[in-house]
């Protein structure tokens, strides 16, 4: 069928095959959502109506009492036969694989994750190994990954990546989303409103790149992302209503990767930012505050970037020169200096693909000449930085890359390079290429070293 020309409900976009006039073809394969009240109630039926009626529930100790025992009761009441294994421990391990090996009944048909988090990456994996499909429960929201076709498991205490399934259902209760920790539910709605600065990354290297781009998606994402916004400052008083659409958005974002194909119109800078951090972290032994928050403080850094860049006349003969005298040499002995251990696979990806390179970044400054128009609309239909970081304040969520462990040095090796971990086109790599990076970066990290402002005049 052809795809919407405006923005539907989240259920008309699963399971069903879309031409686009973007040139693709969009598929979602997840095929039932329900999130609101009382959705595990749901269950039941859902499980009927896609076919299945014996099903392996895995749980740990603390999702089983928020939601695991509620499954059971339900899946009881209703005659559908349904086996629990509670997790003693909660690492995604070989031991933990092996244990639910044991316990998986041979006959059962479906797997149901009990839990967002680890329970819900070690079923994706164990799913995908012994060809059951699975629904996930979610006990919070705290990221769009649920999703995800891939899964993080320790083999021989080494973090490693395999394959895995996404599930056919996913059910959200917002009676029980909305007791998650706040934290979580602050990290939620952070992943989401990154969803404003990497649109508007995708529609930047539109206009600079010729990029792809599918509009119905990027409308869809975005339409999600502004409803979101409008309410967020009720999430602080864990409104059922806000909770639930951000569970939702959360999953929409999911399902238009999936649309698309890739992760275009669900990661731009402020999630390079994130991945940056979490490698330097890792390098440092320290443990990261959760993907949702990171991200939160990456919009708002890119929001500041995009801010000052509004504010500013752009001299296109001084990008052309900058241009012209790139030292190759010398950028790569600094991703030594500033990625360290990690600093081949960064060689490596951009030996790949010549993001910095003379040829084309002059070609890119050529568009950017002719379309400053329009990059300057595209930059002012962003939300106020002052305004995402006051929301997330309210929420006692951190905001300053200070509050998440980002001192000065790493917050300017943050701005200046975390834009070489991906070689995707980012408004930092658009300030790269008008050799502007350095200098509104320090714009941005003056701001910082000032003591945080009263809100109201962010
Ligand atoms: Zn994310
Ligand atoms: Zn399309």
């Amino acid at each position: 069928m052809k795809i919407y020309d405006t923005p539907r409900p989240l259920a008309q976009y699963l399971d069903r095959h879309f031409q686009c006039g973007c040139g693709k073809e969009h598929y979602a394969p997840l095929k039932m959502v329900r999130i609101g009240k009382n959705a595990l109630e749901e269950l039941p039926e859902g499980i009927r109506r896609l076919g299945y009626g014996n099903v392996f529930l895995i749980a740990d100790r603390i999702t089983y009492e928020i939601a695991g025992k509620t499954c059971m009761e339900i899946l009881e009441k209703s005659g559908i036969q349904a086996r629990i294994q509670v997790l003693g421990h909660v690492a995604f391990d070989e031991a933990t694989v092996g244990e639910l090996l044991i316990h998986m009944p041979m006959d059962c048909d479906l797997l149901i994750a009990v839990g967002t988090g680890t329970i819900n990456d070690m079923t994706r994996f164990f799913s995908f190994r012994t060809g059951r499909p699975f629904f996930t429960v979610a006990t919070a929201a705290p990221m769009d990954g649920f999703a995800s076709s891939i899964a993080a498991i320790y083999v021989n205490h080494l973090k490693t990546t395999f394959p895995a399934q996404t599930p056919e259902a996913i059910f959200g209760d917002t009676d029980i989303l909305k007791n998650a920790p706040y934290p979580m539910i602050a990290a939620g709605l952070g992943d989401l409103l990154g969803k404003f600065t990497c649109l508007c990354d995708w529609r930047l290297s539109v206009l600079v790149n010729g990029e792809h781009y599918c509009p119905a998606i990027a409308e869809l994402v975005e339409t999600c992302a502004r409803r979101v916004l409008k309410d967020a400052h009720k999430a602080g008083s864990r409104d059922p209503g806000v909770i639930g659409d951000i569970m939702e958005g959360l999953v929409l974002s999911g399902v238009a990767m999936s649309l698309y194909g890739n992760s275009r119109s669900a990661s731009g800078c402020e999630h390079h930012m994130s991945h940056y951090w979490e490698m330097i972290f890792e390098q440092r032994g320290k443990r990261p505050v959760p993907h949702g928050t990171q991200v939160s403080v990456g919009t708002v850094l890119a929001l500041k970037l995009a801010e000052a860049l509004r504010e500013r006349e752009v001299d296109f003969a001084r990008a052309r020169r900058a241009a012209m005298s790139y030292d190759r040499k010398a950028w790569e002995e600094k991703m030594e200096e500033v990625y360290g251990p990690a600093a081949q696979g960064i060689l490596d990806l951009e030996r790949k693909a010549g993001k910095n390179d003379t040829e084309g970044r002059l070609k890119r400054i050529d568009a950017m000449e002719e379309k400053w128009g329009e990059i300057r609309e595209l930059l002012e239909g962003l939300p106020p930085s002052g305004h995402v970081a006051e929301l997330l304040t309210s929420l006692e969520a951190p905001s300053r890359p200070e509050e998440i462990g980002i001192d000065e040095e790493l917050l300017r090796n943050t701005l200046l390079y975390c834009k070489e971990v991906r070689p995707r086109y980012t408004i930092l790599q658009l300030l790269w290429d008008l050799d502007i990076l350095e200098e509104l970066s320090e714009q941005v990290i003056a701001k910082y070293r000032k003591k945080p402002e009263p809100q109201t005049t962010e």
